[in-house]
């Protein structure tokens, strides 16, 4: 299944519900535009390569385009187009004022330089720059891109258009980023975590957790919730995945990795087992934080966590899901799970805007009360029409899109 597919058959489900009529079930999964560019770029050989740029700007109904820039060879127009949609969603979900867009370059950015990265990210900009803007579509980091690409595109950005900081959001700290960005997606799949848990009536010391991808948002939400008492008891990344039954020692786990480029390879402090086993484990919790489409139709029969959190973007596949619901599994879908980056995102937005800068405290505490007052919004959704918390976030998010567009008018 394409991943536009995928996207459009939980939009479907909800719009379902929702009784939407077909003309505006086709005007709200129409993106708005799709840009497809060519970037020529010199590369440090002195030969020249073009590369293909994507930007689709899904939704604007409810404030500027906004969504990340993903470099990956296999980034295409299909994959970009459902990433857009689903930032629509997922912003209208956590009522940030914001759409979704998405962008990506068909690029491995492992095999290509520094000096090159940068030249293809100065040359995408030279492509789109009138398209985006702190008012108009604010691009972020995604898969392959950093805070040091959003730095050039700020800066090539200005060239044309004037001191913009607003353009682009997770700068790095020092240049007009803000403390706490790196940690709120994972941050907040452990507070997002906490909620649901607690919500469904189960103590932390008796939740056994196991955590896929020990990146960004892995070891920021194992972080939290080993904190907070909870027993995470595997984890894993490309590497390979360590279990132990009485709980690991993420904090050793966690020095481990910033001592070893950022790797869990030869740790020590749990069992080896394999990713696939990692997710067919005996735990109360499933925090999928890697990939997407981990969770598909073959192995969907071994998942035995009875609560599922997608950190991950699309770490479920529809037909997967559908099982998952059949018996009785709560997932906390991706739209709101991974809300956390893009709420501290807008919060960067709001302070580069105001010339002004918050201190770690405040953005956590904003943080939290916006997606915790989004987490009661769509469990308050899925209560009160009986639907599973993805269906309840998606009707939550399409009826305040849906009336963001009529508002405007058409
Ligand atoms: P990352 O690159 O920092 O970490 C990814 C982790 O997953 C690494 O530990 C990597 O080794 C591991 N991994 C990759 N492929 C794997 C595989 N096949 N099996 C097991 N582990 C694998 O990325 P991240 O920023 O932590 O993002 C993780 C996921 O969360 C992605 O799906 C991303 O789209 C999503 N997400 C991230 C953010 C954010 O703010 N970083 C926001 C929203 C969504």
């Amino acid at each position: 299944m394409k991943a536009f597919e995928a996207t459009k058959q939980f939009f479907t489900s909800a719009a379902d519900k929702l009784q939407l009529d077909e003309s505006m079930r086709i005007l709200l999964l129409t993106p708005k535009r799709e840009v497809q560019v060519q970037v020529p770029v010199e590369m440090d050989d002195g030969q020249l390569v073009t590369l293909i740029g994507y930007r689709v700007q899904h939704d604007n109904a409810r404030g500027p385009f906004k969504g990340g820039l993903r470099y990956h060879p296999d980034v295409d127009l299909d994959e970009v187009r459902s990433l857009a949609s689903l930032m629509t969603w997922k912003t209208a979900v956590v009522n940030i004022p914001y759409g979704g867009a998405k962008g990506g370059i068909a690029v491995d950015p492992r095999q290509r330089t520094r000096r090159e990265l940068e030249r293809i990210t100065r040359t995408f900009i030279d492509q789109i720059h009138d398209i985006i803007g702190p008012d108009k579509d604010i691009p972020a980091p995604d898969m392959g891109t950093n805070s040091d690409v959003m730095a050039w595109i700020m800066s090539q950005y200005s060239k044309y258009h004037g001191f913009s900081p607003g353009v682009v959001t997770s700068k790095p700290v020092e240049h007009f980023g803000i403390p706490g960005r790196e940690e709120a997606t994972g941050r907040e799949v452990g507070i997002l975590t906490m909620k649901l848990i607690g919500r469904l009536g189960r103590r932390p010391k008796e939740t056994r957790i196991a955590i896929q991808g020990f990146g960004n948002v892995g070891l920021h939400a194992a972080k939290l919730l080993a904190e907070s008492d909870f027993k995470v008891v595997a984890i894993s990344d490309l590497t390979g995945a360590y279990y132990s039954p009485n709980g690991l020692d993420i904090g050793n786990a966690i020095r481990h990795t910033l001592a070893n480029q950022g790797t869990l390879a030869g740790y020590t402090g749990g069992d080896r087992i394999t990713n696939e086993q990692l997710l067919s484990l005996d735990v109360e919790v499933l925090i999928p934080a890697a990939i997407g489409g981990v969770i598909h139709a073959e192995n969907v029969g071994q998942v035995k966590a009875p609560i599922i959190i997608e950190a991950a973007n699309s770490p479920v596949r529809p037909e997967a899901d559908a099982v998952l619901e059949e018996r009785g599994t709560v997932v906390l879908p991706d739209i709101l799970a991974n809300a956390g980056g893009v709420t501290a995102s807008y919060f960067e937005w709001v302070q580069n805007r105001q010339y002004y800068r918050w201190g770690l405290d405040r953005v956590r505490q904003e943080l939290d009360a916006v997606l915790s007052r989004a987490f009661e919004d769509v469990w308050h959704e899925s209560r009160q029409h009986d639907v599973s918390l993805r269906v309840g976030a998606f009707m939550l998010a399409i009826r305040r899109v849906c009336r963001a567009t009529e508002l405007e008018g058409y």
